[in-house]
Protein backbone atom coordinates (compact mmCIF):
# COMPACT_ATOMS: atom_id res chain seq x y z
CA UNK A 1 0.00 0.00 0.00
CA UNK A 2 1.69 3.39 -0.29
CA UNK A 3 -1.08 6.08 -0.98
CA UNK A 4 -1.02 10.62 -1.36
CA UNK A 5 -4.02 12.05 0.45
CA UNK A 6 -4.29 15.01 1.93
CA UNK A 7 -4.99 15.22 5.76
CA UNK A 8 -5.08 17.18 8.97
CA UNK A 9 -2.77 16.47 11.87
CA UNK A 10 -5.34 16.13 15.15
CA UNK A 11 -2.26 14.86 17.28
CA UNK A 12 1.28 14.05 17.53
CA UNK A 13 3.28 12.31 20.17
CA UNK A 14 6.56 11.84 20.48
CA UNK A 15 8.50 8.27 21.60
CA UNK A 16 12.10 7.10 21.30
CA UNK A 17 14.76 9.77 20.31
CA UNK A 18 12.92 11.13 16.99
CA UNK A 19 9.78 8.74 16.34
CA UNK A 20 6.18 10.42 16.34
CA UNK A 21 2.93 9.24 16.27
CA UNK A 22 0.28 10.98 14.49
CA UNK A 23 -3.23 11.07 14.91
CA UNK A 24 -4.75 11.60 11.21
CA UNK A 25 -7.86 12.65 9.50
CA UNK A 26 -8.30 12.15 6.17
CA UNK A 27 -11.47 12.02 3.76
CA UNK A 28 -11.18 8.52 2.85
CA UNK A 29 -9.67 6.77 5.66
CA UNK A 30 -11.30 8.41 8.71
CA UNK A 31 -9.17 9.02 11.60
CA UNK A 32 -6.34 6.58 12.39
CA UNK A 33 -2.87 6.07 13.89
CA UNK A 34 0.67 6.66 11.75
CA UNK A 35 4.11 6.45 12.62
CA UNK A 36 6.67 8.78 11.14
CA UNK A 37 10.35 7.76 11.96
CA UNK A 38 12.79 10.40 12.54
CA UNK A 39 9.91 12.49 12.10
CA UNK A 40 11.35 14.94 14.84
CA UNK A 41 14.61 14.78 13.00
CA UNK A 42 13.77 14.98 9.17
CA UNK A 43 13.99 18.98 8.36
CA UNK A 44 13.76 17.36 5.03
CA UNK A 45 10.70 14.98 4.86
CA UNK A 46 8.12 16.43 7.25
CA UNK A 47 8.68 20.97 7.65
CA UNK A 48 6.04 21.86 9.19
CA UNK A 49 4.04 18.89 8.87
CA UNK A 50 3.97 17.08 12.24
CA UNK A 51 2.09 19.69 14.30
CA UNK A 52 -1.39 19.40 15.40
CA UNK A 53 -3.94 21.81 13.07
CA UNK A 54 -1.51 21.11 9.95
CA UNK A 55 -3.25 20.27 6.88
CA UNK A 56 -0.63 17.92 5.16
CA UNK A 57 -0.37 16.09 1.70
CA UNK A 58 1.26 12.94 2.97
CA UNK A 59 2.55 10.27 0.94
CA UNK A 60 2.24 7.06 3.11
CA UNK A 61 2.13 3.47 2.82
CA UNK A 62 2.77 0.31 5.20
CA UNK A 63 5.26 -1.55 7.37
CA UNK A 64 6.60 -4.83 6.31
CA UNK A 65 3.83 -7.07 8.02
CA UNK A 66 1.37 -4.61 6.96
CA UNK A 67 0.43 -4.37 10.78
CA UNK A 68 0.52 -0.03 11.11
CA UNK A 69 0.93 2.69 8.24
CA UNK A 70 4.27 4.68 7.89
CA UNK A 71 4.72 8.51 6.83
CA UNK A 72 6.81 8.64 3.94
CA UNK A 73 7.10 12.16 3.88
CA UNK A 74 4.69 15.47 3.65
CA UNK A 75 4.09 18.67 2.24
CA UNK A 76 2.66 20.88 4.43
CA UNK A 77 -0.53 23.18 3.00
CA UNK A 78 -1.44 24.68 5.53
CA UNK A 79 -0.50 25.44 9.37
CA UNK A 80 -3.28 27.69 10.39
CA UNK A 81 -1.45 30.47 12.23
CA UNK A 82 -3.76 32.59 13.31
CA UNK A 83 -5.72 29.45 14.89
CA UNK A 84 -2.94 28.17 16.51
CA UNK A 85 -1.89 31.77 18.06
CA UNK A 86 -4.98 32.48 19.90
CA UNK A 87 -5.86 30.47 22.55
CA UNK A 88 -9.28 31.20 22.25
CA UNK A 89 -9.63 30.02 18.32
CA UNK A 90 -7.64 26.81 19.55
CA UNK A 91 -9.60 26.25 21.81
CA UNK A 92 -12.65 26.15 19.56
CA UNK A 93 -10.55 24.19 16.85
CA UNK A 94 -9.77 21.38 19.27
CA UNK A 95 -13.92 21.42 20.49
CA UNK A 96 -14.41 19.86 17.17
CA UNK A 97 -11.85 17.98 17.05
CA UNK A 98 -12.82 16.14 19.88
CA UNK A 99 -15.93 15.90 18.79
CA UNK A 100 -15.29 14.35 15.34
CA UNK A 101 -12.95 12.19 17.44
CA UNK A 102 -15.86 10.95 20.14
CA UNK A 103 -18.29 9.94 16.94
CA UNK A 104 -15.67 7.21 16.08
CA UNK A 105 -16.43 8.01 12.31
CA UNK A 106 -16.65 5.67 10.09
CA UNK A 107 -14.48 5.99 7.12
CA UNK A 108 -17.77 6.12 4.48
CA UNK A 109 -18.87 9.20 6.94
CA UNK A 110 -15.41 10.72 6.92
CA UNK A 111 -15.32 13.06 3.88
CA UNK A 112 -18.45 15.24 5.38
CA UNK A 113 -16.15 15.44 8.56
CA UNK A 114 -12.97 16.29 7.43
CA UNK A 115 -14.29 19.01 5.03
CA UNK A 116 -16.08 20.64 8.02
CA UNK A 117 -13.58 20.84 9.71
CA UNK A 118 -11.01 22.23 7.30
CA UNK A 119 -13.83 24.68 6.62
CA UNK A 120 -14.04 25.80 9.74
CA UNK A 121 -10.55 25.93 10.68
CA UNK A 122 -10.15 28.41 7.65
CA UNK A 123 -13.28 30.22 8.66
CA UNK A 124 -11.27 30.56 12.54
CA UNK A 125 -8.45 31.94 10.93
CA UNK A 126 -9.75 34.68 8.45
CA UNK A 127 -11.08 35.92 12.13
CA UNK A 128 -14.42 34.83 12.27
CA UNK A 129 -16.16 32.42 14.55
CA UNK A 130 -16.80 33.07 18.78
CA UNK A 131 -17.83 30.53 21.34
CA UNK A 132 -21.11 31.26 21.45
CA UNK A 133 -21.85 29.92 18.05
CA UNK A 134 -19.11 27.29 16.86
CA UNK A 135 -19.26 24.20 18.95
CA UNK A 136 -23.09 23.81 18.68
CA UNK A 137 -23.01 25.00 15.20
CA UNK A 138 -20.47 22.65 14.48
CA UNK A 139 -22.29 19.36 16.11
CA UNK A 140 -25.36 20.29 14.24
CA UNK A 141 -24.06 20.73 10.82
CA UNK A 142 -21.84 17.39 10.80
CA UNK A 143 -25.18 15.38 12.66
CA UNK A 144 -27.42 16.33 9.89
CA UNK A 145 -24.61 16.25 7.13
CA UNK A 146 -23.96 12.24 8.50
CA UNK A 147 -26.96 11.46 6.65
CA UNK A 148 -29.97 12.61 9.47
CA UNK A 149 -31.07 15.75 7.46
CA UNK A 150 -34.33 16.61 9.17
CA UNK A 151 -36.72 18.54 7.16
CA UNK A 152 -37.30 21.65 9.09
CA UNK A 153 -39.65 24.01 6.98
CA UNK A 154 -42.75 21.36 6.41
CA UNK A 155 -44.95 18.92 8.78
CA UNK A 156 -43.40 15.16 8.22
CA UNK A 157 -47.41 14.15 8.66
CA UNK A 158 -49.58 15.98 6.20
CA UNK A 159 -46.62 17.79 4.17
CA UNK A 160 -47.78 21.44 4.68
CA UNK A 161 -44.97 23.97 4.59
CA UNK A 162 -44.20 25.41 8.09
CA UNK A 163 -46.07 29.13 8.95
CA UNK A 164 -46.35 31.50 11.19
CA UNK A 165 -48.73 29.79 13.22
CA UNK A 166 -47.41 28.17 16.82
CA UNK A 167 -48.25 24.75 18.23
CA UNK A 168 -45.78 22.52 16.32
CA UNK A 169 -43.43 19.76 17.77
CA UNK A 170 -40.26 18.56 16.52
CA UNK A 171 -39.76 14.66 17.16
CA UNK A 172 -36.01 13.78 18.11
CA UNK A 173 -36.06 10.33 16.66
CA UNK A 174 -37.25 10.82 13.19
CA UNK A 175 -36.39 14.64 12.88
CA UNK A 176 -39.55 15.46 11.72
CA UNK A 177 -41.88 18.07 12.33
CA UNK A 178 -45.48 17.94 13.01
CA UNK A 179 -48.27 20.80 12.67
CA UNK A 180 -50.60 21.95 15.42
CA UNK A 181 -53.72 19.75 13.10
CA UNK A 182 -52.02 17.00 12.79
CA UNK A 183 -51.02 16.66 16.55
CA UNK A 184 -55.01 17.97 17.14
CA UNK A 185 -56.37 15.45 14.71
CA UNK A 186 -54.73 12.84 16.85
CA UNK A 187 -51.33 11.99 14.91
CA UNK A 188 -49.14 12.03 17.38
CA UNK A 189 -44.69 12.08 17.08
CA UNK A 190 -43.60 8.84 18.15
CA UNK A 191 -40.73 9.15 21.07
CA UNK A 192 -38.90 12.49 21.92
CA UNK A 193 -40.59 15.28 20.95
CA UNK A 194 -40.50 19.04 21.88
CA UNK A 195 -42.54 22.09 21.51
CA UNK A 196 -40.65 24.44 18.63
CA UNK A 197 -41.58 28.14 17.16
CA UNK A 198 -41.06 28.92 13.66
CA UNK A 199 -38.44 31.16 14.67
CA UNK A 200 -36.07 27.83 15.81
CA UNK A 201 -37.54 25.55 12.58
CA UNK A 202 -35.80 28.50 10.63
CA UNK A 203 -32.97 28.92 12.75
CA UNK A 204 -31.75 24.87 12.18
CA UNK A 205 -32.77 24.93 8.54
CA UNK A 206 -30.65 27.91 8.06
CA UNK A 207 -27.53 25.66 9.73
CA UNK A 208 -28.48 22.75 7.83
CA UNK A 209 -27.78 24.88 4.65
CA UNK A 210 -24.94 26.83 5.92
CA UNK A 211 -21.13 26.65 5.88
CA UNK A 212 -18.57 27.04 8.20
CA UNK A 213 -17.86 30.89 6.50
CA UNK A 214 -21.58 31.69 7.37
CA UNK A 215 -21.01 31.36 10.96
CA UNK A 216 -18.51 34.05 10.88
CA UNK A 217 -21.17 36.45 11.10
CA UNK A 218 -24.26 35.08 12.55
CA UNK A 219 -26.51 37.05 14.45
CA UNK A 220 -29.15 34.52 16.03
CA UNK A 221 -31.63 35.99 18.95
CA UNK A 222 -31.10 35.22 22.38
CA UNK A 223 -34.03 33.29 22.86
CA UNK A 224 -34.23 31.32 19.29
CA UNK A 225 -30.37 30.51 20.42
CA UNK A 226 -31.02 28.94 23.10
CA UNK A 227 -33.56 26.82 22.12
CA UNK A 228 -31.93 25.80 18.70
CA UNK A 229 -28.60 24.79 20.19
CA UNK A 230 -31.25 22.31 23.06
CA UNK A 231 -32.49 21.08 20.43
CA UNK A 232 -28.95 20.36 18.80
CA UNK A 233 -27.80 18.68 21.80
CA UNK A 234 -30.73 16.51 22.36
CA UNK A 235 -30.67 15.91 18.16
CA UNK A 236 -26.94 14.59 18.53
CA UNK A 237 -27.47 12.63 21.56
CA UNK A 238 -29.81 10.76 20.50
CA UNK A 239 -28.42 9.90 17.36
CA UNK A 240 -24.71 10.34 17.53
CA UNK A 241 -24.83 8.84 21.06
CA UNK A 242 -22.89 11.71 22.45
CA UNK A 243 -23.33 14.56 24.99
CA UNK A 244 -21.11 17.12 26.43
CA UNK A 245 -20.26 17.00 29.92
CA UNK A 246 -17.04 18.51 31.92
CA UNK A 247 -15.07 19.68 28.74
CA UNK A 248 -15.19 15.69 27.03
CA UNK A 249 -17.59 14.38 25.03
CA UNK A 250 -19.82 11.52 27.03
CA UNK A 251 -21.20 8.63 25.47
CA UNK A 252 -24.88 8.93 26.47
ZN1 LIG B 1 -49.31 18.47 9.51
Amino acid sequence: MNATEKALVLKVGRFRESDCWVKLLTPTRGIFNAFAFGGSRSRRRFVGCLDPLSHVLFTFGANKTGTYIVLAEGSLLHNFPGVRTDPVKTGLAVNCIKFVEAIEIDPSDARPAYELLLETLYMLEKGGGNSDFVPWLFRAKLAFEMGYKPDFLSCGICGKSVTVQSGYQFGVEKGQVACQTCLSGGKPLEGLARPISTGVLRALDWIQSSQPADWAKVVMDREVRRQSSQLVELFVAYHLGLSWDNGMYKKV
